[in-house]
């Protein structure tokens, strides 16, 4: 969420010409050997070219022929797949590395023992992640959990990923607490499953 005072300039989607703060927004550069980047954490140089965090915007630029007006026909034909591809990965490396952080401030439980626990005592848990390898039965058990709390499960990692992330032995369940760091984070898995494919 983004509050007025964290409000930073505006930027305008190339697609459907919607004003937002730019970030909101997805930046794309061309790098120096005229390939399109997706600039996601907005920190490559140069001239930047913005869209929604959306597939639709993504392919109507492609489709337009957008980049090539915008870098003046300096860059290799832009491919919307890799682009696509490309923007999914950064999002959920981004995920990752909020992931991190909420484990360094002690916002992260792990392991399905105490994340079930946790569930059934506290409304203190306010998103859970499986990982893709996690047992069908485990896998049962806290989704049911979580669903009496209203809390939201889902799968982007593996388990080993998800212990190196919080820097531990392989993790199948990791829940986060409640607080900005969760929303932020979920606000990102959200923004994920969308151009994944998988909302
Ligand atoms: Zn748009």
């Amino acid at each position: 969420m983004i509050k007025p005072s964290q409000r930073g300039p505006q930027r305008t989607c190339a697609a459907c010409r919607k004003i937002l703060d730019q970030s909101l927004l997805v930046r794309y550069v061309l790098s120096p050997q005229g390939e399109i980047l997706v600039d996601y954490g907005r920190k490559l140089p140069g001239r930047g070219m913005y869209t929604c965090c959306d597939t639709d915007c993504l392919e109507k630029v492609v489709r337009r022929k957008q980049f090539e007006r915008v870098f003046k026909g300096r860059e290799s034909a832009p491919n919307y797949e890799s682009l696509r591809q490309s923007l999914t990965d950064q999002l959920r490396q981004r995920v990752a590395n909020l992931l991190g952080m909420a484990r360094k401030s002690g916002e992260v439980v792990s392991g399905s023992r105490l994340v079930l626990a946790e569930l059934g005592r506290l409304p203190g848990l306010c998103l859970v992640l499986l990982s893709k390898d996690l047992s069908p039965a485990i896998a049962a058990k806290v989704n049911a959990a979580a669903e009496v709390r209203g809390v939201p499960c889902h799968v982007l990692f593996d388990k080993e990923r998800m212990g190196q992330l919080l820097g531990k032995g392989e993790r199948s369940v990791v829940a986060l607490r409640c607080g900005l760091l969760a929303e932020t984070i979920s606000h990102e898995i959200l923004r994920y499953k969308r151009i994944a494919g998988e909302a």
